[in-house]
């Protein structure tokens, strides 16, 4: 029962020792899992779409750089990345799971009061390049001034939307054309455009222009987003990061390989595109990235709520979208409490462990000392055994003869006295025979006890035969053992073991003493002459004490 109790402890304290180990490797393990870059080798990239938002071009100009470098190969990716244009809206094509990832802008923020489950995961440009550019020419000096006329405007260009609706105006809206010159020509008053290239297509082409930049009127959003459905990034929030760090850091290659990067995509992406307009792109990208201020992909859900807000001013969005869920692991969140939490649960599981690990081997440390008491009793226990009648409780014959061999060692040392004296009951034989077996173990008993009681603690006593006990006094004169013997004589007389039919059976011993003698070299010579003493007791009559003589000394 003990062992089995102590079996389901030990069962139940493995099952504690595992469940911790568990939370401990969780605790830690997790944020490190997550951190970590997924590891290269030979395991399977996944395939992954990356909707850009328009057509091949510098504006794209990390993902290519992560392609070409092998950053999203290292990642675990083989990336797909697919060219946008005037008929692809990147937000309905990740929504609807045609990609995993997508380019947009800030107008996510209308996708997602659409319904659309997008996730903002980095934004590219900390400020956007949508701006509204107009001639150069009297009449039309300020944002007011556009009111009620013709503006040619992509179809995404919420922001601009925005900057209309805050500056209080109205435009008459026409489709883009994508050729500036339709300002020159007179054909718009105003065009939506990109900073980074439209720009350069003006200065080319030498048309006096003005821009007219959201940023004027506070309005400052975030440029293209790195996005992907919020499917993706409940599910696999690890290939999200991996692929947006991975993203981030052909970003940063482009930044610092502006020309390298120039080269692959007039080569690679944009055949026969202009390096110089590319360059432009590239310095102008650079501008808005403002890289060496905040870092690439940076994202904080205060400005996304701004932006939020701003559509609402607007009428674009419904007041105080819901952004949950919306961005994606921000570089600043609330303050991460995971370690804080993390590393809560491990102290406080390190110090449960503790205490489990203290009991347990206190439990331990106790049933073993349980263990080692028993077998010490149970040794013990061996050993009596061992050295002891079972009768009479006295020691046996072997056993006698080893302390009585030590004694007579002893005695011999310190040069005393000692003296054998030898028990035997009178006519036991009839006692057995004439009340039973039993009866006569009775009388065996209290034979033997009467003598331990009697005999002082440094005597040695032992049943050396049947109803035959042997006594070493150590000290003791053959005078004084025949004193010892001759007083267990008279208690004997005063001693009646009771039959089974109630009668007294009463016993007399016969005893032969010894002494030892400086001419004895063993125990067995004053043993035997206790015996002889002994024979003489019998042949004597019985009922009494005979000392045996001194040996007799072989004179040379
Ligand atoms: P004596 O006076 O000559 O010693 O006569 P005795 O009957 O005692 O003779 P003996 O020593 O020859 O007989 C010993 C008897 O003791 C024989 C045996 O039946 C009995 N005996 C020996 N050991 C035991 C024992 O453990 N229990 C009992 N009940 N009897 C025993
Ligand atoms: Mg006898
Ligand atoms: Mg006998």
């Amino acid at each position: 029962m003990a062992q089995r109790r102590v079996r389901v402890r030990e069962a139940w304290c493995a099952g504690a020792a595992a469940v911790l180990l568990l939370a401990l490797l969780t605790a830690f393990a997790a944020p490190l899992a997550t951190a970590a870059t997924p590891a290269q080798g030979d395991r399977p990239l996944r395939s992954v779409t990356l909707q850009l938002k328009w057509t091949h071009q510098f504006q794209f100009a990390g993902f290519y750089a992560a392609v070409a470098k092998g950053f999203f190969r290292e990642a675990g990716f083989h990336v797909e990345l697919r060219e946008g244009g005037p008929a692809v809206d990147p937000a309905v094509a990740v929504a609807e799971g045609r990609a995993d990832f997508g380019v947009g802008t800030a107008s996510l923020l209308l996708d997602l009061a659409a319904g659309r489950p997008v996730v903002a995961v980095a934004p590219i440009f900390q400020h956007s390049p949508f701006v509204i550019v107009a001639l150069r020419r009297p009449g039309l000096d300020d944002i007011p001034d556009l009111r009620g006329r013709t503006i040619m405007a992509e179809e995404h260009s919420a922001e601009l939307d925005a900057y209309l609706a805050l500056a209080d105006i109205t435009v008459d809206r026409v489709p883009h054309t994508g050729d500036v010159r339709d300002l020159e020509a007179g054909v718009v008053d105003g065009a939506t455009a990109y900073t980074t290239t439209e720009l350069y297509d003006l200065v080319r082409y030498g048309i006096p222009y003005q821009v007219f930049n959201p940023r004027e009127m506070g309005i400052d959003f975030y440029g293209d987003t790195l996005f992907t459905s919020r499917q993706l990034a409940r599910d696999a929030p690890e290939t999200v990061r991996a692929f947006r760090d991975a993203a981030l850091k052909g970003w940063r290659y482009a930044l610092a390989h502006p020309n390298e990067i120039i080269d692959l995509v007039a080569t690679r992406y944009a055949p026969g595109m202009e390096r110089r307009k590319l360059e432009f792109e590239a310095e102008e990208i650079r501008r808005l990235m403002i890289a060496e201020v905040v870092d690439v992909g940076y994202m904080h859900a205060d400005r996304w709520r701004a932006i939020a807000d701003t559509f609402a001013a607007a009428g674009l969005v419904p007041p105080d979208l819901p952004l949950d869920g919306f961005l994606f692991d921000p570089t600043v969140p609330e303050p991460d409490l995971r370690w804080f939490y993390g590393g809560l649960t491990a102290a406080a599981a390190l110090v449960l462990a503790a205490f489990l690990v203290t009991w347990r081997f206190h439990a331990l440390n106790r049933a073993l000392r349980h263990e080692i008491a028993l077998r010490r009793r149970a040794e013990a226990e061996l050993t009596r055994q061992a050295i002891t009648d079972p009768l009479t409780g006295l020691y046996n014959r072997r056993h006698f003869d080893q302390e009585a061999g030590l004694a007579v060692r002893r005695a011999r040392r310190a040069q005393e006295p000692l003296a054998v004296l030898f028990l035997d009951l009178d006519h036991f034989k009839q006692v057995n025979d004439g009340h039973g077996h039993a009866v006569g173990d009775r009388a065996l008993q209290a034979f033997a006890d009467l003598c331990a009681t009697t005999l002082r603690d440094i005597d040695i006593l032992g049943r050396y035969g049947g109803e035959e006990l042997a006594i070493v006094l150590p000290g003791a004169t053959a005078e004084s053992a025949r004193q010892v013997g001759e007083r267990l004589r008279e208690l004997m007389a005063t001693l009646s073991v009771q039959a089974d039919d109630g009668t007294p059976v009463r016993l007399t011993l016969s005893g032969g003493v010894a002494a030892l003698d400086a001419g004895d070299d063993s125990i067995d010579a004053v043993l035997g002459r206790a015996d002889a003493a002994l024979y003489d007791a019998k042949s004597l009559g019985r009922d009494r004490i005979v000392v045996a003589p001194p040996p007799r000394r072989i004179s040379a």
